[in-house]
C-alpha cells in the first residue's frame, strides 16, 4: 500500500512535532499520532527528521561559459544533489544571442531529458530584441515564470538599464519575478584590464576586480527600478554588507524586493581560500567573488532577521584540472548544446579552471555545491545555534517553493504535498571531500569539513531515491516543474 514514515520528528518552516507520515502514490495523504501499519512498508525514523527535500533554485548544469562548460550535468549534478537532500533545483537557461527564449528552452530540455530529480527553468534574458518583447508573457503558459537578468559580464551577458526597466514592467504586468546578478559590469570591465596590465594575474585578484561596493551600487539599481515598477525583485548571490544595505532600505520603503545569498559565501573568504598559494586560488573563484569573515557575520544576521530569503548555491562546477581531452574537435562536429553526449572520462575532460592560468579574468567562473548546501547549512546554522531547524528548512526549502510559484506542490511536509522527503540523522558525522561526494568535479570547497547531520535516506514523489548516503534510485525519473506566476512576496 503506501509508506509510512513512523517515529520521526517533522520539521516544517512553522513546527517540529513527532507524527507519523504516510505517502500513498507520489503524494503525502495523512500526518497523524500512531498509524497502525496495517500493511504499509514502514520506515524507522526514530531519532530523525523528516524534512521537505531540498529546493536549489539557482543551479547551472551544463552551461557554455569562458570557453568551455559547466562539467555536472542533468545526470550527474542531479544525482548530487539528491546525495545531499535536494530533490529539486531551478536551473537557468540562457537565451542564445541573436535568438529567441524559445530556442534556448528547446536546448535545455534537450540537456534535461536524463533528469534523476525534478526541476524548473528561469529564463536568463541575454538579448531583449523589441520583438521578443512579446514572448515575455507567453513564457507563463510554458511553467517559465522567472526572468534573470544580469548587469555584469559586459559583452557576454549584461543587459542595460532600459531593458531591466521594460522588463520589470512586462514582467510586473504578468505576476513574473525578475532576478538579477547585481554587479556594475561597466566598473567592473575597467578594473581588469587595469589590473592585468599591472601584472595582477593571479586568481585572488578576481576579487579585486569585483570590489563589494559595485555590488552594492547594481543592487540597489535594480531595488529601486522594482519600487517604481511595482517588479517583484530577487536578488542572487548577496555577498557583502554594500548590497545587504541596499536591499534592506528596499524592503524598508515596502518594495517588493528579496534576496538570496549561497552556502559558500559564509565560509569562503579572499585570504584563505582565494589567496592561497599558487593557482589554487582558482577553484573559489565565482561572481560575485567570496568575500571577508565580517561578511560571513553580516549575511548571518540578515539571513536571522529575515532580510534574505533563501540559500541557494549558485552551483556551477568547473574541473580544476581539466583540458586533457580532444575536447575541441568534438565540439566542432556537435554544435549547439550537444554537450551532454560528450562522454567525460578521466582523461577526456571539458577544460576547466586551469584556462585563467595567467589571467584571472580568464578562469571559468562557478563553484560546485549543490550535494554539500544541506549539511552545511546544517552544520554552519542549525549547530552552531545562528539558526533553528525550522529556519533552516525556510530558508532551504519552504521559502523557494513560495517565491517561485509551486507551494504547497513543492517544499513542505502537509497533506497533498509531492513526497519529496529526507530522512535526516541530525547525529550522522560525514566529512566533506572530493574523494566521496558524488558530483563531476576533481575538488571539493569545503575539502575535510567535518559535518554533523546528512540525510540519510531521500525520497522523490514517494520513491526512494539515495539509502545511507548513496543514490540508488532509477535514472530519467525526474520531472519538469509547471511554476505558476504571482507567488509570494516575503
Ligand atoms: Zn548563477
Amino acid at each position: 500500500m503506501g509508506t509510512l514514515f513512523r517515529n520521526g520528528t517533522l520539521v516544517t518552516a512553522s513546527d517540529m512535532f513527532q507524527a507519523d507520515l504516510l505517502v500513498e502514490g507520489e503524494t503525502i495523504a495523512l500526518i497523524v499520532r500512531n498509524l497502525p501499519s496495517a500493511g504499509h512498508e514502514v520506515v524507522d525514523c526514530t531519532g530523525k527528521y523528516l524534512m521537505p527535500g531540498g529546493i536549489d533554485v539557482h543551479t547551472h548544469l551544463d552551461l557554455p561559459f569562458g570557453g568551455t562548460y559547466s562539467n555536472d550535468d542533468f545526470e550527474t549534478g542531479h544525482i548530487a544533489a539528491a546525495c545531499g537532500g535536494t530533490t529539486m533545483h531551478i536551473d537557468f537557461v540562457i537565451q542564445p544571442i541573436g535568438g529567441t527564449f524559445f530556442d534556448g528552452l528547446r536546448t535545455w530540455r534537450k540537456k534535461a531529458g536524463k533528469a534523476c530529480v525534478d526541476y524548473g527553468f528561469h529564463l536568463a534574458v541575454t538579448d531583449l530584441r523589441p520583438e521578443l518583447m512579446a514572448d515575455i508573457p507567453k513564457l507563463v503558459d510554458e511553467g517559465v515564470t522567472s526572468l534573470k537578468l544580469f548587469m555584469a559580464y559586459k559583452n557576454v551577458f549584461m543587459v542595460d538599464d532600459d531593458t531591466l526597466y521594460r522588463t520589470m514592467q512586462v514582467a510586473a504586468e504578468h505576476g513574473m519575478i525578475v532576478m538579477v546578478h547585481a554587479e556594475n559590469g561597466d566598473v567592473e570591465a575597467l578594473l581588469t584590464p587595469k589590473l592585468l596590465a599591472e601584472g595582477k594575474t593571479d586568481p585572488v585578484y578576481h576579487a579585486s576586480s569585483r570590489p563589494p561596493e559595485i555590488e552594492g551600487e547594481a543592487t540597489n539599481r535594480a531595488v529601486v527600478m522594482a519600487g517604481m515598477t511595482g517588479c517583484r525583485l530577487y536578488v542572487v548571490h548577496m555577498t557583502c554588507e554594500e548590497s545587504i544595505q541596499a536591499l534592506a532600505r528596499g524592503r524598508a520603503l515596502g518594495y517588493p524586493v528579496m534576496g538570496e545569498t549561497c552556502t559558500q559565501y559564509f565560509h569562503v573568504t579572499v585570504d584563505e581560500h582565494l589567496g592561497a598559494p599558487g593557482f589554487e586560488g582558482a577553484k573559489f573563484v565565482c561572481s560575485p567573488p567570496v568575500r571577508t569573515p565580517h561578511d560571513h557575520e553580516v549575511l548571518w544576521s540578515a539571513v536571522r532577521d529575515g532580510t534574505l530569503a533563501v540559500v541557494s548555491t549558485d552551483h556551477c562546477s568547473f574541473w580544476y584540472d581539466g583540458g586533457h581531452g580532444p575536447w575541441q574537435e568534438w565540439a566542432a562536429s556537435h554544435p549547439d548544446g550537444d554537450w551532454h553526449l560528450f562522454e567525460q572520462t578521466p582523461g577526456n575532460r571539458r577544460p576547466g579552471k586551469e584556462l585563467g592560468k595567467g589571467n584571472f579574468a580568464k578562469i571559468p567562473n562557478g563553484l560546485p555545491g549543490i550535494e554539500d548546501r544541506m549539511m552545511v547549512g546544517w552544520h554552519l546554522g542549525v549547530n552552531s545555534g545562528r539558526i533553528s531547524p525550522s529556519r533552516f528548512v525556510e530558508l532551504h526549502c519552504t521559502n523557494p517553493a513560495k517565491i517561485f510559484g509551486m507551494y504547497p506542490q513543492k517544499g513542505t511536509l502537509a497533506i497533498g504535498a509531492e513526497a519529496d522527503i529526507v530522512v535526516w540523522d541530525p547525529r550522522k558525522e560525514h566529512t566533506l571531500s572530493a574523494q566521496t561526494h558524488h558530483m563531476h568535479v576533481d575538488y571539493n570547497i569545503y575539502e575535510g569539513m567535518r559535518v554533523t547531520g546528512a540525510p540519510e535516506q531521500v525520497y522523490l514523489r514517494g520513491r526512494r531515491v539515495v539509502e545511507g548516503g548513496d543514490w540508488i534510485g532509477e535514472k530519467g525519473k525526474g520531472r519538469f516543474v509547471h511554476r505558476t506566476p504571482h507567488g509570494a512576496i516575503l
